[in-house]
């Protein structure tokens, strides 16, 4: 069995819908688990809904509520015609749950109501799907994927109980596929064992079609995107980017670690595990090859460019020009880890320490603030970070040109440069 994952923009219209349903009719005869994302931006959306109830604008809350409900109901006003009942009562079901909550007050942790609204999005979006293919003749079978993922309740980032999550998706999935050719779940979420709603973390559709695949011993995941493919930088900023036909495991988890945004950094490794090649493929034109992403070996990689803007240089002194050793340093990555901040690169020199950290303004307040009981420290913000793998001169004296250089680093593969 293979397993698809869609993203959100591949089902967010009508149009969007009826074209996914096309790949799938072209797979008809395989056994293919199919994950499906919220439609479009719901997700943004749900957490506005999250944001107004938590700080006690109820109204609000509702109402953007409704605007999220009223997509939904446009969409399936538009496809489906004879089953419309029925999807409206499963739609509305939904609803519900949502709205008894926003009709509380919040009395737990702003992450707990985070995803138990922020779940609906895929809920409702893979009903609409499923209805629509069933009623379309392309029969499938629809499961709440809370039944299946088991997380514990660390809300918004949740961590999977593999052993359990094991259990029920052979339990429950593989019978399924006696009887049916196609079964179709959400992404992103679970549940807790006290069956409260838990969510993996943005964008981890692409990690939980992994978690399937491993278990399920998919002979391939396909991970449906706007893009031909992934490619060597992004697009928007570099229009020469071009698709990479083939990458391995590992660059690509070198890819994420550098923040490329290609997948969600947690799904190589249950495919890594079992060996199970990750195909990249464009909804849009689906006769395209993409990326395929396998264990073997790839030579002669073009540069890969990762940008990432609003860096901040921390510069961190000690007070009485006594060296920088390990009892600092240690205090510093106990500040990293209780403020849960990672350093973007870092640098140690006799006296001072350097490191380069997204700009989350709050965190980097807390931090520098922790880190002045020890340290003189100084900020500098609106900086970039330029990550290239497989560089050459060439690239690098291009992408440096006009640019102040703060801090670079390199291996033989990789080189970081911060700059102004
Ligand atoms: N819908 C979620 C998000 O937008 C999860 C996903 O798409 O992977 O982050
Ligand atoms: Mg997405």
């Amino acid at each position: 069995m293979k397993v698809f994952k869609f993203g959100g923009a591949s089902i967010n219209t009508a149009d969007r819908i009826v074209n996914t349903a096309g790949i799938l009719r072209q797979h008809s005869g395989e056994k293919i688990l199919v994950i499906i994302s919220a439609m479009g931006k719901t997700t943004n959306a749900l957490e506005k809904v999250v944001d107004a109830f938590f700080d006690g604008r109820k109204e609000d809350a509702l109402q953007l509520f409704d605007q999220v409900k009223e997509a939904h109901l446009k969409i399936l006003k538009y496809l489906i015609t004879v089953n419309w009942q029925k999807a409206e009562g499963q739609l509305k079901d939904f609803f519900t749950e949502v709205e008894w909550l926003l009709h509380d007050k919040p009395v737990r942790g702003y992450d707990y109501y985070y995803d138990q609204v922020v779940c609906s999005g895929e809920l409702m979006s893979t009903s609409l799907v499923s209805i629509y293919l069933n009623e379309t003749g392309q029969k499938n079978k629809w499961v709440d994927v809370r039944d299946l993922i088991r997380t514990d309740d660390n809300f918004r980032d949740a961590t999977i109980d593999w052993d359990i999550t094991t259990e029920k998706i052979k339990a429950t999935i593989e019978p399924l596929f006696d009887e049916y050719d196609m079964v179709i779940t959400q992404g992103f979420i679970g549940s807790t064992d006290e069956n409260e709603s838990t969510t993996l973390g943005r964008e981890g559709s692409d990690f939980s079609a992994a978690i399937f695949a491993n278990i399920l011993n998919a002979t391939d995941q396909t991970i449906w995107k706007d893009v031909e493919g992934v490619m060597n930088a992004d697009p928007k900023a570099f229009p020469t980017a071009q698709v990479i036909p083939a990458l391995n495991y590992r660059e690509v988890v070198e890819m994420a670690y550098y923040g490329a945004q290609v997948i969600h950094p947690k799904t190589i490794k249950p495919l890594e595990n079992k060996n199970i090649p990750l195909h990249v493929r464009c909804f849009l034109d689906p006769q395209l090859p993409g990326t395929v992403i396998s264990n073997k070996p790839v030579y002669g990689l073009p540069p890969i460019i990762v940008l990432k803007k609003d860096q901040v240089l921390m510069v961190l002194s000690s007070k009485d020009f006594s060296f920088v050793e390990e009892k600092p340093i240690s205090q510093l990555h106990d500040m990293f880890a209780s403020i849960k901040i990672r350093p973007n690169l870092s640098q140690n020199g006799a006296v001072s320490l350097v490191c380069c950290l997204d700009d989350q303004a709050e965190k980097v307040e807390r931090l520098a603030i922790a880190a002045s009981a020890i340290f003189d420290v100084q900020l500098e913000k609106g900086l970039t970070l330029l990550t290239v793998r497989h560089y050459n001169e060439a690239t690098i004296a291009t992408l440096t040109k006009d640019r102040v250089i703060l801090l670079e680093q390199k291996t033989t593969e990789t080189i970081q440069v911060l700059m102004r």
